[in-house]
């Protein structure tokens, strides 16, 4: 059967499959301990759901029950008319976003449906369970989900009148505190916190009850148990397939935590992961990113498991082994170069499963753990994850209709960016971490903060230029990191037309670009059009502006000219030069391109975010005992939100 990226799509959304290659090549010892890891990245999906909002859980078991009313056998047969079909986008997106509010723009997802259409369904779920006081209830829900006034936001980021972003939030870290409240426990606390080095507040929710302030910790025998059991023993089986003495260490620590709610031990465990470098079979499980907390001090449970792409990490080995070569020929001043150049480690992972705040919306690269201190002191992990990045490309290329066939000028450019785009990406991606970043020296008597608020648009614009200056360098080709000296052209191409033209379909109309990534591009993309002459090429075909680079061997040498001066501004500290660059290319948007570019782009109609559906591993029994393990991927997007909640239920 042939495989198809595109699972569902509906609202704003498009949910993606994945591949995970090399699985079956794996022993059965790893395959056994990502299969125990996965379970356990299943098993705290509920948690994630109750910290979004207190009514989440009851919004989707209501939910769930209207679905199953309309299964027979293993199908649904759903009514065809266009309020059911409402009825089922929002159930669609809720189960997408972990609960009642959009995983973006966090406010408050409301059905296209009537409220009366609404309410017949649940009343006659609720008829069918013989429930009680039926439409007290069926009120209830209608209120939580329709109500503009209730819980309008996730997380809140502006205060209203009377109240705080904490009292606007539906996010349950806190009960009945103010944000001051809630800043003066932790201030108290964190003054006797004399190692400084404990992430107050991470795994608890904080209440007021009878005016006593009391910390309520996620751990087993106290809130979250239920899941917190099932996940501890999930680690405990992995345990038994362990293949060294570090994942053993690490479970345990882990396990520990989730029994005792220790902080310390939560440090312990993220060193001793951080430490683990070897491991082929890796994960994250935990309570990992604060974004949710409108104060930023608790985290969201999340989880995700891979193992460690040898093929594609040897990608990144050579370029760190090669890291002084490309130092020792790069086209800057020879006062601003490293004589000794140490490359930053990078592995590529492949991911089997995601779980909590990783599912189904998950991010592309992972750098943890997110504690300063320990960063400093023992460093951090970053991975790009591959066969997440190729799902997105692919699944663009299964669409009829794509930025690149809307944008691009002739069907040899697209032809040439579906053969080499996705390696080209990874690439440029790599070449700007490993090699960008690190490369260069201040002189001596810089001050390192000297180019102050446009250092990060110009830290960016040095790390891009190294990885486009070496993209179309006949040595990739010679380290077997290209296949042949045509391939860098479609990332030229793309370069061009993202940092003048299609990345504005995020910047609404009227605004200027402000995102240091943003600015970064159009500083590269519009100082080479704007010196290069005919090397970059605007066209009008039928009303529509296209770029086009005409000489690619040319477009590498205004980037070089461009590195050598972005370079001699670094280490110089060259405030007024950094400044003037910025402001002349990368903040004001041509109103003329950008109103073109969002009509063109509206026009394409594509979903604005992508999440995915996991594959199912499966043990294999023969006489009672696992003789292995088979992954699969032809579950569908419904039926694996149905199954979770069957399955993996803890609250
Ligand atoms: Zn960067």
């Amino acid at each position: 059967m042939e495989f198809k990226y595109l699972v569902d799509s509906f609202a704003d959304i498009k949910v993606i499959r994945y591949k995970v290659p090399g699985f079956e090549e794996l022993s059965l010892k790893e395959k056994a301990y990502l299969y125990h890891l996965s379970e356990a990245a299943l098993y705290g999906r509920d948690i994630l759901w109750d910290q979004n909002c207190q009514d989440n859980l009851l919004v989707r078991h209501t939910l769930e029950k209207i679905i199953k009313n309309y299964k027979s056998r293993d199908n649904y047969i759903f009514p065809d008319n266009a309020e059911f079909n409402d009825f089922l986008i929002y159930a669609k997106r809720v189960f997408f976003s972990n609960g009642i509010h959009h995983h973006y723009a966090e406010d408050k997802i409301i059905p296209n449906c009537s409220r009366t259409y609404f309410s017949s369904l649940i009343e006659s779920t609720l008829i069918a369970d013989k429930a009680k006081n039926i439409g007290e209830q069926t009120n209830n829900l209608i209120s939580i989900i329709y109500e503009p006034n209730i819980w309008p936001k996730r997380r809140a980021s502006i205060a209203h009148q009377d109240s705080d972003i904490v009292q606007d939030s539906a996010v349950t870290f806190y009960k009945n505190l103010t944000k001051k409240e809630i800043e003066n426990y932790y201030k108290i606390r964190s003054q006797n916190d004399k190692t400084h080095q404990l992430s107050l507040g991470l795994n608890s929710r904080l209440v007021k009850k009878n005016g006593e302030i009391k910390e309520i910790k996620y751990k087993i025998s106290g809130l979250y148990s239920n899941p917190l059991i099932k996940i501890c023993e999930e680690l405990e089986k992995a345990k038994k397939f362990a293949q060294n003495n570090n994942q053993i260490n690490i479970l345990n620590k882990l396990s520990e935590f989730y029994r005792t709610g220790d902080l310390k031990t939560w440090n312990d465990y993220n060193i001793a992961w951080v430490k683990d470098t070897d491991s082929k079979c890796d994960f994250v499980n935990g309570f990992i990113e604060n974004y949710n907390d409108p104060l930023g001090l608790k985290s969201s449970w999340e989880s995700v498991v891979n193992f460690k792409n040898i093929k594609a990490s040897k990608r990144t080995s050579i370029i760190q082994e090669n890291a002084q070569w490309f130092e020792d020929h790069s086209p800057v001043n020879k006062r601003f170069k490293k004589s000794v150049i140490k490359g930053v480690s990078a592995k590529v992972i492949t991911m089997v499963q995601l779980g909590g705040d990783c599912y189904p919306y998950t991010p592309i690269g992972i750098n943890l753990p997110n504690a300063d201190w320990i960063r400093k002191d023992y460093g951090s992990k970053s991975v790009t994850i591959e066969n997440i990045c190729d799902a997105y490309d692919k699944s663009a290329l299964e669409s009829p209709k794509s930025i690149l066939s809307e944008f691009s000028w002739n069907k040899e450019i697209i032809k040439r960016a579906n053969k080499y785009g996705t390696l080209t990406n990874n690439l440029h991606t790599d070449l700007h971490e490993c090699l960008g970043h690190g490369s260069g020296k201040l002189l001596e008597n810089t001050d390192p903060n000297a180019l102050a608020e446009y250092a990060s648009t110009l830290e960016e614009t040095r790390a891009d230029l190294f990885a486009l200056y070496y993209m179309a360098d006949p040595y990739l080709v010679k380290l077997g990191l290209l296949p042949d000296s045509e391939a860098y052209k479609c990332s030229y191409d793309k370069y061009i037309l993202n940092g003048i033209f299609t990345q504005f379909t995020r910047v609404q109309l009227g605004k200027k670009n402000t995102q240091a990534h943003m600015q970064n591009r159009k500083l590269i993309a519009e100082y080479c059009f704007s010196n290069g002459g005919n090397i970059i090429e605007k066209r009008i075909r039928e009303n529509k502006t296209y770029f086009i680079v005409n000489d690619y061997e040319g477009l590498r040498r205004l980037f070089a000219k461009l590195l050598i001066e972005v370079q001699r501004i670094k280490s110089e500290g060259d405030y007024l030069s950094g400044k003037n660059l910025v402001e002349t290319y990368a903040i004001n948007i041509d109103q003329k391109l950008h109103k073109e570019v969002l009509e063109r782009y509206k026009k394409l109609n594509l979903q604005a975010y992508s999440g995915f559906v996991n594959p199912v591993i499966r043990p294999i029994k023969k006489d009672g005992k696992i003789i292995n393990y088979i992954i699969s991927y032809t579950e569908g997007y419904l039926n694996q939100m149905l199954r979770y909640s069957k399955e993996y239920s803890t609250l």
